[in-house]
């Protein structure tokens, strides 16, 4: 079996910067992490490759990261985590892809990695937050998608048995494979590198595609195979009107309650 799991470099900070005039993200000058919410899918890969042993259903778990070429740390961080082998996908022509476009570039990245039996991805990523990649990738590949997943129940014989999480609740769906998962992190506690890995790591050959060897053509990528367009970005002000009450003695408590009650009232939360 093969498991894909598709992971995003990102600024360290959860504190992205926009350059409002492009509209585009600055990424100079930001510490790159592997975009935490990524690492619970990394592990749901890892543990299904331990249930699964050495036999014929032994799996092998695959990470992928589209990006600049500094992003290869990030493959080799996931290979050092306990990835078989990774693959990073990277030229200047990919530069500026929306969701559309990235989802478009990593599902032929995936079908370049065919036969596989599952597609992992993390919720969001902590930069972009739109958690549209996963669903979008099911949706190049016409595969069935499962979002939300916080429990894989039974893998095996064509099929896979999820929990899922709801704002009510949880589902319980069944999905045949191959599949595109998108975890939370109720998936499991996420492993560090060992030192094995990390030397495993540093030798391992991490291979760039790009988009003659996707078979993507350069329009459908970048900024040009982008139909989305971020038109105007602004930090939201809060302005807040503050009103101070003293309650120094009974008559001004008795004021203050009269003022704060009126209030209420006028806003109908009385
Ligand atoms: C309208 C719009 C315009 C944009 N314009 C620009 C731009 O001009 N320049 C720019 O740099 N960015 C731009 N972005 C951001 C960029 O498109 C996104 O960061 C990228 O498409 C991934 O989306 P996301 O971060 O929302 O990922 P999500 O959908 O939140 O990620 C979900 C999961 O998908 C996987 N995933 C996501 N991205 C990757 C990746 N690159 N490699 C491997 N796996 C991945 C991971 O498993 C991740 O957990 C734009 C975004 C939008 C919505």
């Amino acid at each position: 079996m093969r498991m894909i799991v598709p992971i995003k470099q990102v600024p360290e900070t959860g504190a992205v910067k926009m350059d409002e005039e492009t509209g585009t993200m600055i990424r100079e000058g930001v510490e790159a992490i592997v975009n935490p919410l990524d690492l619970y899918g990394l592990e749901l890969a890892f543990r299904l490759r331990e249930r699964a042993g050495d036999g014929d259903d032994a799996v092998e778990v695959v990470t992928l990261s589209m990006g600049p070429p500094k992003a290869e740390k990030a493959v080799r961080e996931a290979v050092a985590m306990g990835c078989d082998r990774g693959v990073l996908i990277s030229d200047r022509a990919f530069a500026g892809s929306d969701t559309w476009a990235t989802s478009c570039v990593l599902a032929a990245a995936v079908r370049r990695l065919a036969p596989f039996d599952l597609v992992i991805c993390g919720e969001r990523a902590t930069d972009g937050d739109t958690g549209q990649v996963g669903p979008g990738v099911a949706a190049f590949l016409d595969l069935p998608v499962v979002t939300y997943v916080s429990k894989l129940r039974e893998l095996g014989g064509g099929r896979a048995v999820v929990e899922r999480l709801t704002e009510t609740g949880r589902e319980v769906l069944e999905v045949a494979l191959p599949a595109v998962l998108t975890v939370v992190k109720e998936i499991g506690e996420p492993r560090l590198p060992t030192l094995r890995g990390k030397q495993r790591a540093r030798q391992a050959e991490v291979p760039t595609w790009t988009p003659a060897e996707l078979g993507v053509d350069a329009g459908q990528v970048g900024l040009k195979g982008s139909p989305t367009r971020v038109v105007k970005i602004h930090k939201p002000t809060v302005a807040r009107e503050c009103e101070k009450l003293t309650a120094a003695d009974e008559e001004s408590a008795a004021a203050a309650v009269e003022r704060i009650v009126a209030f209420l009232k006028d806003r109908q939360l009385l």
